[in-house]
């Protein structure tokens, strides 16, 4: 198979600006482990985790949006308030295969994230490595 077209790697900080964390409504799909880590880190019963923070998207669930679209998570003063154990998607943005497939892609993500193309240089294998955590 031949070299991704990001074979020398790509840039990527984020600035902790939380443009991916809210605005537009969209969907953070969390599954059954990442709930219950959720759940452990808040120090609250699973029930009441899945019953407040989650919403079904059958067959899956995502996260709760607050009235405003920014993530339930989301706090405008402190940024992600379950970082540590923040789901898989967030913790593989940008490097989702629909944000890097082409160098198009890419420039459309780096236009609505300003962590792109600056800051770390991150690997042809970490980015691989990223993009299949989740088809997203
Ligand atoms: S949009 Fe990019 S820079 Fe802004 S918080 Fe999200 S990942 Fe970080
Ligand atoms: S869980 Fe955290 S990182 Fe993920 S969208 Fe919500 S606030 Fe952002």
């Amino acid at each position: 198979m031949s070299d991704p077209w990001y074979a020398d790697g790509l840039e990527f900080a984020c600035t902790q600006c939380g443009k991916c964390c809210t605005g537009s409504p969209g969907f953070v799909w969390v599954n059954d482990a990442e709930i219950a880590a959720i759940a452990e880190f808040r120090g609250e019963p699973l029930e009441e985790v899945v019953g407040l923070y989650t919403r079904r998207e059958a067959p899956r669930r995502s996260l709760k949006e607050k009235a405003n679209n920014d993530c339930i998570f989301w706090d405008r003063e402190g940024g992600c308030t379950i970082y540590p154990v923040r789901p898989r998607q967030c913790r593989t943005w940008p490097f989702w295969e629909s944000n890097t497939t082409t160098p198009e892609d890419w420039k459309r993500t780096a236009e609505e994230c300003p962590g792109c193309n600056q800051g770390d240089l991150i690997s042809v294998e970490e980015i691989t490595r990223r993009v299949k955590v989740v088809r997203v």
